[in-house]
């Protein structure tokens, strides 16, 4: 039987290493270029792979093939294969055909990341031999060819969830919902929803979905899918018979006759955004039977992911943080929340069509300044110039750091939450999180 992967990334290699590993024939062609340390372990492998361009008829001898989730379903290659009748999934859905091992997964707008981490932390702080992956780090595919884990929790993406057929997670979470990566989705936001909510389409009656139920555009997906799992929402705002709540300073999971309560103080991450990712993993640590104990101490313990609401230094009492994952508006919109002192904000780069009016009332309230840090800034002037007395534009992170030094009193935060791509000024919110950090280190 023959595979083709497309696109030989973390999760075109790992499914071409799968396939090969369970008998298949594996051929990998990706249109760019494949670094030389992929090509070496395809070739070490002996398996067959192109680059710079795809070859239709050795596309068309597959009987399966697996794309990447960075490949969009009006590509040439997608069209043709789909026109011959070839299925073509995601390397998620290749690699759970593959084991029979408990999985949760978790998608959403934003916090994934968060979650995921905090998820896997408190699973293997309970003894669980637990491997985490997915979206980030290793994929699927690549974990089950490393780990003999017990458990998997895995983060999840549109992408990865558009070519699913049979993925079924034993526990799904969807944090929330909101507009991004519309080109991909035909700029329709219910396309968007929809493939967030086939994290459950498989899902039965023995298994859960654990979601944000305070999240409008949640409960309109709701209403339109037939959500077969047990419900265990989250919220903020109202308490729940089942699920997950908060009550007088503390949270409150509730399941079947299991009640856990912690107080929200002694969490280890701040801002109310991360109480309800600390919500969602604690209530699937629950449902895994991890002892409350270890729940409450691990929710303590944990110390958050780098580029999220990252603390930096402090200087001259004055709090720098980096919060470079904050690509879009409502991750920024969470991390202004959370400032508890004048900020001065740096934000900026590449605009996905972003609407900044709710973030206006917390500028309002708690910005002082305005750092624009990007090559064409003048949407943030438009938007931001009337509100703050102070905006600077700057065109290098060490520019946006030092402005941001002499701006700053002792008392302030420097926040750096972009809500934007990075592509114009950085590699990537990892390059620009760390240029940030370097530049602050160096004052
Ligand atoms: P993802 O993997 O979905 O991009 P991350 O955990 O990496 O999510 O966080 C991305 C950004 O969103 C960070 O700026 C973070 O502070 C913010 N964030 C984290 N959790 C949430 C949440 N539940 N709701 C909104 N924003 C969040």
């Amino acid at each position: 039987m023959k595979l083709v992967v497309l696109g030989a990334g973390e999760s075109g290699l790992g499914a071409a290493l799968l396939g090969k590993a369970k008998g298949w024939t594996v051929f990998v062609s990706d249109f760019g270029q494949i670094d030389s340390e992929t090509q070496n372990v395809l070739t070490k492998n002996e398996i067959e792979w192109e680059m710079g361009a795809h070859t239709d008829a050795r596309l068309l001898e597959a009987d399966l093939v697996v794309k990447s989730p960075g490949i969009p379903e009006k590509a040439a290659p997608i069209q043709l294969l789909r026109k011959q009748g070839i299925s073509v999934i995601s390397e998620i859905e290749f690699a759970s055909r593959y084991t029979d091992q408990t999985v949760v997964a978790i998608t959403g707008s934003n916090g994934k990341t968060t979650t995921t981490s905090l998820t896997h932390f408190l699973l293997k702080e309970g003894g669980l031999n637990v491997a985490m992956g997915g979206n980030i780090g290793n994929s699927f595919a690549g974990l089950l060819l490393d780990q003999p884990a017990s458990h998997f929790v895995l983060e999840v993406s549109s992408f990865q969830l558009d070519d699913i057929e049979q993925f079924k997670p034993h526990i799904a979470v969807i944090t929330n919902i909101t507009p991004d990566h519309l080109d991909r989705y035909g700029y329709s936001f219910e396309a968007y929803r929809d493939a967030k909510f086939k994290i459950s389409q498989n899902q039965t009656e023995a298994d859960y979905l654990i979601y944000d139920g305070d999240d409008p555009n949640i409960a309109a997906g709701m209403k339109d899918h037939t959500i077969r799992a047990k419900k265990l929402p989250f919220s903020l705002e109202r308490p729940l018979e089942e699920g997950a709540y908060i009550d007088d300073k503390n949270i409150i999971i509730t399941i079947a006759n299991n009640q856990i309560n912690m107080p929200i103080a002694s969490l280890g991450l701040q801002g109310q955004h991360n109480l309800k990712n600390a919500m969602a993993a604690a209530t699937v640590a629950t449902l895994l039977d991890i002892r409350k104990e270890t729940i409450r101490q691990s929710l303590t313990h944990f110390q958050g992911v780098e580029h999220r609401l990252e603390s930096v230094l402090k200087i001259n009492n004055v709090q720098y943080i980096n919060d470079s994952k904050a690509t879009n508006v409502n991750a920024t919109y969470y991390a202004l929340e959370s400032m508890e002192t004048p900020t001065v904000w740096i934000v900026g780069g590449v605009d996905k069509g972003n609407d900044y009016s709710e973030l206006l009332p917390l500028i309002n309230e708690k910005v002082k300044a305005v750092i624009c840090l990007g090559i064409d800034n003048s949407k943030l002037i438009d938007s931001f110039g009337n509100v703050v007395d102070l905006l600077v534009e700057t065109t290098s992170m060490q520019d946006a750091v030092n402005v941001a030094y002499h701006i700053a009193e002792r008392g302030d935060t420097v926040l750096l939450s972009p809500a934007c791509a990075s592509f114009d000024l950085f590699k990537n919110y990892e390059d620009r999180g760390r240029q940030f950090k370097e530049a602050v280190r160096s004052l």
